[in-house]
């Protein structure tokens, strides 16, 4: 059943865990003796309760937060929270620093205005094409938040330390590398992520948002557009995404049960990172995208000699077993994303044929 099963090295839906879509196969038809599949119970009964409030439990624990964080299931996805926070955080006439790092930052940058509010852009990457992560910033005085992108899945960069602001709360989209790595969530009002990368399937954006920051959502907003709806009702202000919820829970209990938390998914993403950028740096074959103290852990970015080389190179991989390597559609070359789940035989299978391509190609 599982032996045309490929590696999938896909940005986004990506790899979930195989022990977690066997368990959601093995209970799909009778959830846990209700006799109904997850996708068919109430969201308002104690099954689907048990799901979303051990989500929650356990998400706090993995990244140790404290009391002052509300771990919030919405929808709209990472691209909703754009327009989220400068509405909710904005409206008293603030302005708010942004980092801009690549395609999801600039998009974020654009909502804010959209909205006629007040962002300074304190530092960009674009003067090379978003193959950096800024260093040495200075920040505005007095702004609301900082965002940031803390890892940019299209050029294949991630903040190796989070910036030092002054004491302005970050706010981070960790669409591509929450859970990947131990950080301090102390210094965040906000962080939020898609969960279609590193948490689970498409169709739920899990937030974390501090007390003074939930504390400064205005009135006269909608009230599907603002975080205390969501946060008054567990999340259950209207129907949530029950599937999705329900995946995330199952993928967490794997990182927490079976990898053994946060510390050592780390490690595990280290190693294989490793692996994957010592094969590149070791041949002039393959060239890496990123400057090297801004690589991304995440989504590994390279080039071949040329474009006909990197095309021959997608499909050959994908004949063997390995799916989903190539690049962006807005920046084309070759990517490799090795999120969480993405074991470490996968990556061993990538670097096996990436060498013997090379001796056939090079
Ligand atoms: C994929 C991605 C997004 C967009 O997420 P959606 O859930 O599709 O809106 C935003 N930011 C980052 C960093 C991403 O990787």
């Amino acid at each position: 059943m599982t032996d045309n099963r490929i590696y999938n090295f896909n940005a986004g839906p990506a790899a979930l865990p195989l022990s977690v879509l066997e368990e959601i196969r093995d209970a799909f038809l009778d959830f846990k003796g209700s006799g109904m599949s997850i996708t068919e119970v109430s969201h308002r009964s104690k099954w689907f309760d048990e799901v979303i409030n051990d989500a929650v439990e356990r998400l706090k624990r993995i990244l140790n937060l404290d009391d002052r964080f509300t771990v919030l299931f919405l929808q709209g996805g990472a691209s909703m929270q754009f327009c989220m926070i400068p509405m909710n955080f904005l409206a008293a006439g603030g302005h708010a620093d942004y980092v801009n790092t690549g395609t999801w930052s600039t998009k974020a940058i654009k909502e804010a205005r959209i909205q006629g509010k007040k962002v300074d852009v304190v530092a960009s990457s674009e003067d090379k094409n978003f193959s950096y992560i800024p260093e040495n910033i200075t920040f505005s005085e007095g702004a609301v938040y900082t965002h940031i992108t803390s890892n940019n899945t299209i050029k294949g960069t991630q903040w190796a330390a989070f910036p030092d602001t002054g004491g302005t709360p970050l706010i981070a989209d960790m669409s591509s590398d929450i859970l990947s790595r131990p950080f301090d969530a102390d210094k965040f009002g906000l962080f939020y992520a898609g969960a279609q990368k590193n948490m689970g399937p498409a169709g739920v954006c899990v937030a974390v948002i501090r007390d003074d920051f939930l504390s400064m959502v205005p009135e006269g907003i909608p009230t599907m557009l603002k975080y205390s709806t969501f946060a008054a009702k567990n999340s259950m202000f209207n129907t949530p995404p029950c599937f999705a919820v329900y995946t995330v829970q199952l993928v967490l209990k794997w990182l927490e049960e079976d990898i053994g938390g946060l510390e050592k998914m780390a490690a595990r993403n280290r190693r294989k990172a490793e692996m994957l950028y010592g094969l590149i740096d070791a041949s002039d074959f393959y060239r890496g995208t990123a400057a090297r103290n801004s690589r991304s852990m995440m989504n590994v970015t390279f080039r071949l000699p040329t474009e006909d080389l990197e095309k021959a190179f997608v499909q050959d991989a994908l004949d063997n077993g390995l799916g989903g390597l190539k690049g962006h559609r807005s920046v084309g070359g070759c990517r490799a994303s090795i999120y969480n789940p993405t074991p470490m035989a996968a990556v061993e299978a990538l670097c096996d044929f990436m060498k013997t391509f090379e001796s056939k190609k090079g």
